[in-house]
């Protein structure tokens, strides 16, 4: 923390008070996790349904041949491995899908982070972030193509305005039996950890610049990366009119 310090406008007081969330504990929630932990939040709770599976192992830093075999909870691995690395921070863990916990969570946050594979929760957390203004970064890849997007009501689109007809497709697909749980298996995304690394690193550079209340830093547009062709720009986005969450 020493060297943090050093940066003017970061505030470590606020970032050790912030109370912050990690949806999703996969390839991108392990490196938020671990940059998180070392940025100097105090205060983490991770939610992920998922068991680990061998073939995360090649781009989560806390996972282990051992947790596959054993089929451990994601969620409870990297918060058992967070309080190993620190165990003055203050980690919880929910081992179920974050539609599923109750109305009042994800508002009882300060800042909200999407490190999801899936469209229909993403969507999820951005309505209830964007409903009761809770700072959301979402972190996304596919291979050696990454974005970030920080949601911030009202004053940014949120992640449904940058929508196309594909995601709308896929959560049609999703929703189309109703009434029971159906399992919808989306075809999994290639994925490495170099591109993980840096989508993971600049997310909590935004979460950083929220908690330390910097707005002229704040990002409003999409950051986008495509690490195969070393292109890294930022993309500007308006608030779409046919958008239901800018009424
Ligand atoms: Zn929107």
């Amino acid at each position: 923390m020493e060297r943090s310090k050093r940066i003017k406008w970061l505030d470590l007081a606020s970032i050790g008070k912030s109370k912050v969330l990690v949806v999703g504990a996969g390839a991108i929630g392990n490196e938020v996790c671990k940059n998180l932990l070392l940025s100097g939040y105090q205060n983490i709770t991770i939610v992920d349904m998922d068991q680990i599976e061998r073939s995360n192992l090649n781009r989560c830093l806390f996972f282990s041949d051992l947790d596959a075999e054993n089929k451990r909870s994601k969620a409870e691995v990297v918060a058992q491995k967070l309080k190993t690395l620190n165990d003055s921070v203050k980690v919880a863990y929910h081992t179920e899908k974050i539609q599923n916990l109750p109305e009042d969570f994800i508002p009882s946050f300060d800042l909200v982070f999407g490190c999801l594979d899936n469209v229909a929760a993403r969507l999820h957390v951005n309505a209830f972030c964007y409903h009761h203004k809770v700072p959301y970064i979402d972190g996304a890849t596919d291979g050696f193509i990454g974005k970030v997007q920080v949601v911030m009501a009202p004053n940014t689109p949120c992640l449904e305005c940058t929508m196309n007809k594909t995601h709308m497709k896929v959560m049609e697909m999703r929703f189309s039996c109703t009434g029971k749980d159906v399992t919808f298996f989306q075809q999994k995304l290639p994925a490495e950890i170099t591109t993980t690394s840096i989508i993971a690193a600049v997310a909590v550079r935004e979460g950083l610049k929220i908690s330390s209340n910097i707005e002229s830093h704040f990002s409003k547009k999409i950051f986008y990366y495509n690490g195969a062709k070393n292109i890294q720009e930022v993309l500007e986005i308006e608030i779409n009119p046919n958008c239901p969450h800018h009424v």
